[in-house]
């Protein structure tokens, strides 16, 4: 029931996509939310088996394509995409009418029935959207948003000294103004060596059998290993520095860039830096810290930090140079964290302080 919960929605929304692209390409007609919620009754006749499952969820798909658009026309993210059965992460939503029992543990689920889960932590605080998801190994997860009544901080006051500036590089995880360098963790790296075994007996193996098949859970499996251990790193990592600082300035990253590398490691690392970013940012708004990014400029790693230099025969594999300007040695990564921050707290001047005090001023980001 769970599953053709998944298959449902995810139905939908394919289904709702095609419209929404149809109508416009034909009509130059938008279709929004409403009119798409207006066409279930007649798919559920077309498709009597979407009636087996509760229409609420239907609607969340719709609801969530809505918001894909809403994304890309206002943060010109990404065209929303037809969801594939084969993504790893396969999920549903059901907004309400929904019963979590704590001392029974359970989840009473509508059209689906009592579930027994085991929770995580114990939360107060009106519940609202629960997502149901299933991973490519079969572990099921119920995440519940929860609004706790509780206000978000208004972001602390921060200055240079409380800034850190942050490069993301492929040699290192990432490089801090400061000095300090967090290599990319070493269990990763050992996965990622048998991720490359698994994948080839994958290949190996006839397309359709069963010894494929199993192949292809074993993979699984390692992928899943994968995110756990990296999601792990990255959540202790920016907890540690949203802690540490009251003002993180990171660079933008260059999406464009990055889909034209296909290798292995290049795209773990991509999918790190891109949620590393986004934890770095919900978590600061929970702690009312101040993430700053700038956008990207080409030489952020050839500009001497300390006078302005900027050197450009400095090349990829060049780790240290020494600025013929002011005489100052520089680790290539360290550099260009040290330029992030300084950019950043320069683009500090929109909300009005002058160039020679902004660094050292306070800037006070409630007024
Ligand atoms: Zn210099």
């Amino acid at each position: 029931m769970l599953m053709q919960h998944i298959h449902a929605c995810r139905f939908v929304y394919n289904h709702s996509l095609e419209q929404k692209i149809r109508a416009y390409e034909q009509h130059k007609q938008k279709l929004s939310c409403f009119d798409l919620n207006k066409q279930l009754p007649a798919l559920k006749k077309e498709y009597p088996w979407l009636a087996e499952v509760n229409s609420q969820s239907l609607q969340s798909a719709n609801k969530n394509l809505d918001n894909a658009f809403t994304r890309f026309f206002r943060e010109k993210k990404g065209f929303p995409k037809f969801k594939s059965r084969k993504n790893p992460v396969q999920s549903f939503q059901v907004p309400q009418h929904y019963r979590v029992d704590f001392d029974r543990e359970r989840i009473r689920l509508p059209k689906i029935g009592e579930i027994k889960i085991v929770f995580h932590r114990h939360f107060d605080g009106k519940m609202k959207t629960a997502t149901v998801s299933v991973t490519s190994t079969g572990k099921w997860f119920v995440s519940i948003l929860v609004d706790d009544g509780k206000p978000t901080p208004n972001p602390v006051r921060f200055t240079s000294d409380t800034t850190i500036g942050i490069d993301v590089g492929l040699t290192d995880f990432a490089t801090f103004s400061d000095g300090e360098k967090i290599a990319n963790p070493r269990c990763l790296k050992n996965s990622l060596q048998r991720l490359k075994v698994l994948q080839r007996r994958v290949s190996r193996k006839v397309k359709g059998s069963k010894n494929r098949k199993k192949a292809i859970k074993k993979l699984a499996r390692c992928h899943e290993k994968i995110a756990n251990q990296r999601n792990d790193f990255l959540h202790k990592l920016s907890f540690r520095v949203v802690s540490e600082n009251q003002a993180i300035a990171v660079e933008s990253l260059n999406i464009v860039g990055m889909q034209k590398n296909h290798r292995l490691a290049q795209s773990i690392s991509d999918v790190s830096w891109g949620s590393f970013f986004s934890m770095l940012e919900y978590k600061c708004e929970r702690y009312g810290k101040t993430l700053l990014e700038i956008g990207q400029f080409e030489p952020s790693s050839k500009i001497c930090s300390r006078c302005g230099y900027i050197n450009r025969n400095l090349t990829l594999s060049d780790r240290e140079w020494t600025c013929p300007d002011c005489d100052t040695h520089h680790d290539r990564d360290i550099n260009a964290a040290m330029n992030i921050k300084k950019f950043a707290l320069q683009d500090q001047n929109l909300i009005g302080i002058s160039g020679a005090e902004r660094a050292v001023e306070p800037v006070d980001l409630s007024q």
